[in-house]
């Protein structure tokens, strides 16, 4: 019997969503395809679902317009696996600091994050980061960037970044079926967090 093919979905509202799916189509994963999901139906069809860096209140706004914020919502919160990335990681917390008004997310990780939380000094860097389940440090991206300021008991922090005078803070959190990344690992060429995404994470 063939063996059926795991349906990446990468949510294409605003923000990277090419570099997502070239990351998974990068991996020689066998099985995994990647591709732009925006309809109900498609978001209905896939069996994980990407959420790309870009602008979390424009990405919420057009969910709402194009009406799949709710079924996001309810997929995620009945186990389908989803993996964000920078806005993408707002959207699944559960909490929002410095939110915009009204600003609304999917949710399920146990997560509060502070957007914009580097600062605009530094709103654009680069740092070698440790994470957990890598052997080597990963050149981590970060761009307008949240951090996440406290996570409940059921989640694990991947990696954490230390900022003189600001403290150390994670950048790198899981939750069983979800995975969130404060940096766009999309953005090089580096493609371990989309692979940990599928081996790991979507794999329970
Ligand atoms: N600052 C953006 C937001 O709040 C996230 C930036 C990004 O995804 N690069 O959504």
């Amino acid at each position: 019997m063939r063996k059926a093919i795991f349906k990446v979905g990468v949510l294409a509202l605003q923000g990277d969503v090419r570099e997502h799916i070239a990351a998974i189509e990068q991996i020689e994963h066998g099985g995994a395809v990647a591709f732009a999901v925006r309809r109900p139906e498609e978001i209905l069809s896939v069996d994980a679902l990407i959420i790309p860096g870009g602008e979390s209140t424009t990405i919420a706004h057009l969910a709402h317009t194009f009406e799949v914020f709710d079924l996001i919502k309810e997929r995620i919160k009945s186990g389908m696996p989803a993996y964000g990335s920078c806005a993408g990681m707002i959207l699944l917390a559960d909490r929002v600091l410095d939110a915009a008004a009204d600003q609304t997310t999917f949710g399920g990780l146990d997560i509060t994050v502070r957007r914009n939380a580097f600062g605009r000094q530094v709103d654009s860097f680069e740092v070698d980061i440790e994470l957990l389940g890598l052997h080597e440090s990963m050149r981590a991206v970060f761009i307008r960037a949240p951090w996440v300021e406290e996570v409940g008991a059921k989640v694990e922090v991947l990696g954490s970044v230390s900022m003189t005078g600001a403290g150390t803070h994670a950048v790198a959190v899981r939750q069983g079926h979800l995975l969130a990344t404060s940096f766009h690992p999309e953005l090089t060429s580096d493609n371990r967090i989309h692979r940990y995404f599928l081996d790991v994470v979507c794999k329970g």
